[in-house]
């Protein structure tokens, strides 16, 4: 392990049954309160994009914001929400997605997103895998480009990376 992913995972909490019994909830406030921790992830996550060849940076509601915001401002990119149904006031391509019990939606802005465009999705955890492929679904469907998805924990028992098919835009899956 790298002296960065030490402290990246030195400032993130397990929280046990949280917010139902069975489940561990990764909490990263620890993290975003350590200033040295956040710029760190910042600007891994900076480069990684990059790296990638992106030109967009999509972070997924809600805690992906707090990520992707500082990551498009540190590469000079700029920054697309993808918010939960029925928060986005113009025009929008909506994704449906299975969760444990029922479906959720998420939705882009239509005009944020151009074939010219070579997205990055970031979000903080990888579980299931079913927001990431939504959100890779949702680029598709614009016609844009994927570049990658990084978040900064995979849970790797669930595979949600086993969602993050070739015909989603064959995105590499980049875990901190
Ligand atoms: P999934 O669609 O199952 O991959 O879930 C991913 C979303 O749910 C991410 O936006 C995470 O913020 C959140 N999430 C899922 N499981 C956890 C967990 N154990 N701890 C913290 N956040 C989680």
């Amino acid at each position: 392990m790298t002296d960065i992913q030490e402290l990246l995972l030195s400032r993130i909490r397990d929280v046990p049954d949280y917010p139902k019994p069975g489940v561990v909830f990764k909490d990263i406030t620890p993290l975003l309160a350590d200033p040295a921790a956040f710029t760190a992830l910042t600007e891994a996550l900076a480069e990684l994009s990059l790296r990638n060849g992106a030109t967009r940076i999509v972070g997924l509601e809600a805690r992906g914001f707090i990520l992707a915001a500082p990551v498009a401002v540190r590469a000079g990119l700029g920054f697309i929400p993808v918010r939960k149904a029925g928060k986005l006031p113009g025009a929008t391509l909506r994704q449906a997605y299975e969760l444990e019990y029922g479906t959720a939606e998420i939705e882009v802005h239509a005009e944020d997103l151009t074939p010219e465009d070579r997205v990055m999705v970031i979000d903080d955890v990888l579980a299931t895998g079913g927001t990431a492929a939504a959100s890779l679904e949702l680029i598709r469907r614009a016609g844009a480009q994927v570049a990658g998805v990084a978040v900064l924990m995979e849970l790797g028992f669930l595979d949600g990376r086993a969602k993050l098919t070739p015909e989603l835009g064959g995105a590499p899956l980049d875990a901190l």
